[in-house]
């Protein structure tokens, strides 16, 4: 007889779960570790060389930590877990892009998505289940299934995925010379969810990818996007410094509500000013605006000229995401042609406006496309 799992049983094995150790923060490791009564010299060695193990080495077993005593390590076997997050379902576009579905703990699932390119790769990540933002033209918006990733299932997504694609032994191969384009290079949050929601697991995760003993990313190749949580933006950048990117959308209110009804509580005034007044810009530094492209709703050369008048004085770059289809959105893409002339128009104005390339369309892993299929599933056994 098949063994059923009852919701006693659930709860026991709920109860027994050890405690994962990626996503913790170093202080929070270090903490875990003198519970185990260990001195505070020794554990903060310890800390650093699990550290590295998890993160530079990708080790799934304490007992591959050779320098770490036997007794130890069974110590720490007995009381922490290094899982990883499980894959569902993975997806690979005709282009190369690859889409995750992960299953929590939970049994909700997200959706990760890895965008090799020649000279970059880019990991789009997922800060939340669902989102609430209610975006008309998003797809994920229409899950109803809501709730905040931890910063274990954050940094969890990366690691999962370099499991998948060998970035531990290949990492090793690359310092040897050997060049491998699959590393992944860019890490941006513009998967699932509204990172600035999700304010202080975002941080923490973060904090843990930006940690030059492992991840090492550095915060020029993190990217928070944003539809706009104004008293979060500065409080991002100043305390991560990593990259903001905003999604703008529209160039009045009145349309913008509408597309991002987030609007409502932060037009793009507010968003603007928070930009000009509150951000100290480093050298160089500049925000990036999305901006999708949607035929006759928001791409008139009037639109342009008003978004190069808005940006104005803001050191920006505007990508243009020509508009991902989806069933029932009642959108349409812009036409190629009205796309350039977008496009024209604000570089003449001096900004770089690029049109980005959509990625994965075929597998639905294309920005704004991702919806998990838990819903449908939960509908279908009902
Ligand atoms: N909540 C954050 C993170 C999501 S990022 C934010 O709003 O920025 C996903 C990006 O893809 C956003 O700029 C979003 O507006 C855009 N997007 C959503 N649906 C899209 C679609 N169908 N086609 C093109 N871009 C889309």
């Amino acid at each position: 007889m098949q063994a059923v799992e009852t919701p006693h049983k659930k709860l026991e094995n709920k109860l027994i779960q050890k405690k994962n150790m990626i996503g913790l923060s170093e202080k929070e490791l270090y903490d875990s570790i003198l519970e185990l009564k260990i001195p505070e010299k020794k554990a903060s060695m310890r800390t650093k060389q699990l550290w590295s193990w998890i993160y530079c080495h990708g080790k799934k077993d304490f007992s591959e930590m050779s320098n770490i005593d036997k007794v130890f390590r069974s110590n720490l076997k007995n009381n922490f877990s290094l899982e990883r997050l499980k894959i569902e379902q993975k997806e690979k576009s005709l282009d190369g892009t690859i889409k995750y579905l992960f299953s929590l703990n939970d049994d909700s699932k997200i959706e990760t998505v890895f965008i090799p390119e020649k000279k970059r790769s880019t990991l789009c990540i997922s800060s939340q289940v669902g989102c609430t933002l209610n975006c008309s033209f998003c797809h994920t918006g229409t899950q109803k299934l809501v709730r905040n990733l931890t910063s274990e299932e954050i940094v969890g997504q990366l690691i999962a995925v370099y499991d998948d694609i060998e970035h531990w032994e290949n990492s090793k191969k690359t310092n040897d010379g050997l060049s491998n384009f699959q590393i992944i290079t860019n890490i941006v949050f513009m998967g699932m969810g509204e990172p600035l929601l999700n304010y202080s697991e975002v941080k923490k995760a973060v904090m843990i990818l930006m940690n030059d003993k492992g991840l090492d990313f550095s915060r020029r190749r993190i990217t928070l996007s944003t539809a706009g949580v104004v008293p979060y933006i500065k409080k991002a950048h100043d305390e991560l410094g990593c990259m903001i990117a905003i999604s703008l959308h529209a160039t009045e209110d009145k349309t913008r509500n509408i597309l991002v009804p987030l609007n409502k509580k932060w037009p793009i005034d507010a968003i603007i000013k928070t930009l000009k007044d509150d951000l100290k810009l480093r050298n160089s530094e500049r925000i990036t605006f999305e901006y999708v492209m949607l035929k006759d709703v928001n791409d008139t050369e009037f639109d342009a000229k008003r978004l190069v008048k808005i940006i104005q004085g803001l050191p920006s770059k505007i990508n243009l995401i020509p508009f991902n289809q989806w069933v029932g959105s009642g959108y349409e893409r812009s036409p190629q042609k009205k796309i350039q002339a977008f496009s024209q128009i604000i570089r003449k104005a001096g900004f770089p406006s690029p049109v980005r390339a959509p990625r994965g369309e075929d597998i639905m892993a294309a920005c704004g496309q991702l919806k998990s299929s838990t819903i449908k599933k939960r509908l279908n056994n009902a």
